[in-house]
């Protein structure tokens, strides 16, 4: 028998690798799947991720991100720049098993004006130098705005962001305005209008628990936001 093609093997290899990552993240508790799941956008769904449950597993964790540095390891880095709780935990990971021994920071998210911001403590300042190469790390890139602010952050200092390394991309692009964006898992579920949702259709019962979990921790909302 003639052995696959190098490109099939490698994109098997991405399959598997895939598979190995969801189930890592399904043994947290952070994956659900085989659900009839409530989102907070009012839409329905098959899987949900909770990001909070993402790096409880500090062996998991470690593990992640020495995958994610790993791809990174042929690019010298100077920061590992992350914001939110779950991010910085995997962003230590990452940074701690990078050839580099990159510095680790992070942002602040707010909101300003109306508007989403991430600042950078002043602390931090002088240790991004001109020049300096930054790897950005989050947990789930879906629309890509928290990695924006964080490239705009990055850019002012003069500084060059180098790539994006994350657990969960949930959006088809593998790039943020040309920063590619490497991540253990590139999923995105389907979601569906309740009118047309084919699970109402069956009369399976809607799960409620994650949008009442978040509607409980609402006052926080204001820093601590979903839609990165
Ligand atoms: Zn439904």
């Amino acid at each position: 028998m003639t052995p696959p093609a190098r490109k099939d093997a490698a994109l098997m290899d991405a399959d598997v690798r895939e598979k190995i990552h969801l189930e890592i993240l399904k043994r947290t508790g952070a994956y659900h799947a085989n659900d009839h799941i409530l989102l907070p956008s009012g839409q329905h769904t098959t899987e949900y991720i909770e990001k909070t449950l993402v790096t409880t597993e500090p062996s998991f964790t470690e593990g992640l991100g020495a995958v994610i540095a790993k791809h990174f390891a042929p690019w010298p880095l100077d920061v590992v720049l992350s914001t939110g709780p779950g991010a910085l935990i995997l962003s230590h990971c990452v940074a701690r098993a990078h050839p580099s021994r990159p510095t680790v920071m992070y942002g602040t998210k707010g909101v300003s004006g109306g508007k989403r911001r991430v600042t950078l403590p002043a602390e931090f300042h002088r240790l991004v130098r001109p020049g300096a190469k930054v790897l950005i790390v989050e947990d789930l890139v879906s629309s890509g705005q928290t990695v924006r602010l964080l490239t705009q952050l990055v850019e002012e200092l003069d500084a060059q962001v180098i790539g994006i390394g994350a657990l969960w991309r949930r959006t088809k692009r593998s790039e943020v305005d040309g920063k590619p964006i490497f991540s253990l898992v590139s999923r995105d579920f389907p979601t569906y209008a309740p009118e047309v949702c084919p699970l109402c259709k069956k009369g399976v019962p809607l799960n409620q628990e994650f949008v009442k979990r978040r509607e409980a921790r609402r006052p926080s909302l204001a820093q601590e936001h979903e839609a990165s």
